[in-house]
């Protein structure tokens, strides 16, 4: 098609030749009409799969109600999803926005502004090497990601990165300018990183001896994606400020920042957004919730979850290659060769949708409803694309 050719587009990132025209639960169909097996979904976004009817309904409903009454004035949707997730974590309050890295501004800044009030102006943030936090300038700068480092410069100060995993780095990196400690409980866009047991456990001591905050960003783990509504909550391991995005809206732009009553300062004036807690949004988000939430929801991301692992693992075994890792459904397969995005494309052209984390790492992210037979379907394409792709 030639509007492929040459699409009036930026160029951020380069896709394939297809363009995507219908999702329904596990699958996407192209204009061409092929189908494709997706276990991207928005990058982790669409817990609920493409286009469940929870989240058609929401919008259509809330668009015919209300869509935009102002961020200074109050919407009920938004007054019960603030209410809900601070039922659901243990946090005292929440404020809504609409990306992930507006999110963890606002947790940066809030930070700051705890810091100026109680910590005689600390400001610094430690984060941790090969973390994603966003793609805003500051988000950037929290990031680890290599090479980042280099880009856009000057980069927003008061960010220092340790190695993830490693309580004593953070520790050692502690100073009197230190304001908080931030991490993704499980590293996502590094390729699942899983940091080691009682990791986060230790960063609640520092935190707490060292009189900082604790942030936590379950953009991705957040939403029921490893098994619980939260990760933090799987680990037993309470931050002061944790940050929500994709699967909160499963699918439309959302996204939260909450905090504990010590870590809460906003005062009037300091943060805000156009779109902010915008009722169809908000709408959207509670329909998710309502879903993610159920008991039995959560079983079912647990026993598809024990499908994956024991699938990917026999798979592992009989291509010798070295590491599956993972919690819930997100989870990650180590190659012994830099072949992900040689068996991404394969992926592609086979029909199934998966992603390149590293390039010795492919990351799986399916809808949480994803069925046994989707998911057995997945191992074997995912086998004849392994086959084909690591011999040399
Ligand atoms: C995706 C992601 C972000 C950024 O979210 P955007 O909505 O793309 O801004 C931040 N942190 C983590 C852990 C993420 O996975």
């Amino acid at each position: 098609m030639d509007t492929l050719e040459s699409p009036a587009l930026m160029q951020i990132t380069p896709r394939p030749a297809s363009v995507m025209a219908r999702g329904a639960g596990s699958y996407l169909w192209d204009e061409a009409g092929r189908r494709y097996l997706d276990f991207i979904q928005g990058w982790a976004v669409n817990c609920l799969g493409h286009c469940p009817p929870e989240i058609s309904q929401a919008l259509s409903r809330q668009s015919q109600t209300l869509i935009s009454p102002s961020p200074a004035l109050h919407n009920r949707p938004q007054l019960e999803l603030a209410q809900r997730l601070v039922a659901l974590s243990g946090l005292k309050d929440v404020h809504f926005a609409n990306s992930g890295a507006e999110a963890n501004e606002a947790a940066v800044k809030l930070a700051r502004k705890w810091g100026r009030l109680h910590k005689a102006g600390a400001y610094k943030v430690i984060t941790t090497q090969n973390a994603f936090h966003g793609r805003t300038l500051t988000m950037m700068a929290a990031s680890g990601k290599p090479g980042w480092e280099q880009l856009f410069t000057p980069q927003p100060e008061g960010f220092v990165k340790v190695p993830f995993g490693c309580a004593a780095s953070m520790c050692a990196a502690v100073d009197d300018k230190t304001v908080a400690l931030m991490v993704e409980p499980i590293q996502g866009e590094a390729g699942v990183v899983m940091p080691p047991a009682g990791y986060l456990q230790a960063l609640r001591r520092i935190a707490d001896r060292d009189n900082l905050l604790l942030i936590f960003d379950e953009i991705q783990t957040g939403m029921g994606r490893t098994g619980a509504v939260f990760e933090c909550q799987r680990a037993g391991v309470s931050p002061d400020i944790m940050t929500l995005g994709k699967g909160l809206g499963g699918g439309v732009p959302l996204s939260a920042v909450l905090a504990n009553a010590r870590a809460s300062c906003f005062e009037f004036g300091d943060q805000g957004g156009t779109y902010n807690g915008n009722p169809l949004m908000t709408a959207v988000g509670l329909a998710v919730l309502d879903t993610v939430a159920q008991p039995e929801f959560l079983r079912h991301v647990r026993d598809r979850e024990a499908q994956l692992s024991s699938g990917l693992q026999a798979l592992a075994h009989r291509h010798d290659l070295p590491e599956v890792r993972g919690q819930g459904l997100l989870y990650a397969l180590r190659l012994s060769l830099p072949r992900a995005e040689v068996i991404r494309d394969l992926a592609f052209d086979a029909g199934l949708l998966i992603n390149a984390a590293r390039p010795d790492v492919l990351r799986f992210m399916p809808s949480l409803r994803v069925s046994e037979t989707e998911v057995a379907q997945f191992l074997d394409l995912l086998e004849g694309c392994l086959v084909t792709g690591l011999v040399d």
